[in-house]
């Protein structure tokens, strides 16, 4: 019988399809050009070195010679960096002016590359970037949230083959992460523990749907995995805001998450894929109850009007069959 699990953290019910669930193979990737495939550099593409938009520049390491990551302002952005940030609430009619940040990392001068084929210093520089951006971007009073995320390919979301990352930090709280807050604190009020925390340790003692693990942080795929190879990085340091992530920790990360990622890119030949830095909010970081991490989701299915409608998923990949395929992948590439 299929059986509908429940994340104990965000409270979203998954329906997993365990009886017709696709075995991890059915989820490999049909022959196609892979990044790596990809020009090394490209003469129309905004990002390749020799096309730089110097306007848009926001930052970039080194600061002289050729540079290894840049940082610019999106050149549609979603939001505007001038102006006040007015409420006017009219009735049912609610709004508040856009200002804010749309700003988008380069991750590296080659065309033809991401973070599955980057060395480990190169991954751990780009999330470095992020949290200079972001302790930057929070001292900005009209900033309530920051999001940090990266489309990889077409069916995440992104048309740009070059490597890069993106951050858009809010003028309010969107209402999905006020929800997992609530969550968060309730847990916290009725247990004394942190959700996450309690979670962390549970996946670890349980051991089934393990993906990877470092000195630091542990990468799994949830008990109530929304979606196939849907995974979650924790910081095994109860912390709420990515923003307060230690020099340590960033290159433990930068070293973890390459090797997830390439897993995926050998495993499923360099599926299309998310990933987001859940931090807590700027100017209520939840200390005691909120935690960070890196989510990553794959983008091997296509959700559709039954997710719209309810809000809920159906995964047709078993969690722990999923984890178990990831763990034997590339265990000597990396
Ligand atoms: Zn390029
Ligand atoms: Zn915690």
């Amino acid at each position: 019988m299929p059986e509908l699990r429940q994340n104990i953290a965000t409270k979203e019910w998954v329906i997993i399809a365990s009886e017709r669930a696709d075995r991890p193979e059915e989820f490999v990737q049909p022959p196609r050009p892979l990044t790596e495939d990809q020009p090394e550099w490209e003469a129309d593409c905004p990002f390749c070195p020799g096309n730089e938009e110097l306007d848009l520049e926001v930052m970039r390491i080194p600061e002289r010679g050729p540079w290894q990551v840049r940082v610019v302002c999106n050149k549609y952005p979603a939001l505007q960096r001038e102006g006040e940030r007015i409420r006017t609430f009219n009735g049912v009619h609610r709004q508040i002016s856009g200002v804010g940040y749309h700003e988008v990392l380069v991750e590296a001068p080659q065309h033809n590359t991401c973070p599955a084929l980057e060395s480990a210093a190169e991954v751990t520089l780009t999330l470095e970037v992020f949290k200079i951006r972001g302790r930057e971007i929070a001292q900005d009073s009209r900033i309530e949230q920051i999001v940090y995320f990266k489309n990889h390919g077409e069916r995440a979301g992104t048309s740009l083959a070059h490597p890069h990352t993106q951050l858009i930090a809010l003028p309010i709280v969107p209402y999905s992460i006020r929800a997992r807050i609530e969550e968060a604190r309730r847990y916290f009020d009725d247990t004394g523990y942190c959700v996450f925390c309690h979670m962390l340790a549970d996946e670890l003692k349980d051991d089934a749907r393990i993906v990877a693990k470092s000195k630091r942080f542990v990468a799994f795929i949830p008990y109530a995995a929304l979606s196939p190879f849907h995974m979650w990085i924790l910081p095994r340091r109860h912390e709420s805001t990515f923003l307060n992530v230690t020099a340590h920790e960033l290159a433990d990360l930068g070293q973890l998450l390459r090797q997830v990622l390439r897993k995926l890119y050998v495993g499923l030949r360099d599926p299309d894929y998310n990933y987001i830095i859940r931090s807590a909010p700027v100017r209520d970081p939840g200390v005691e109850y909120l935690h960070w991490y890196l989510t990553i989701i794959p983008r091997v299915t296509r959700s559709a009007g039954f997710e719209l409608g309810s809000g809920m998923f159906i995964n047709t990949a078993l969690p722990e069959v999923s984890a178990a395929f990831l763990h034997s992948v590339d265990k000597a590439g990396s």
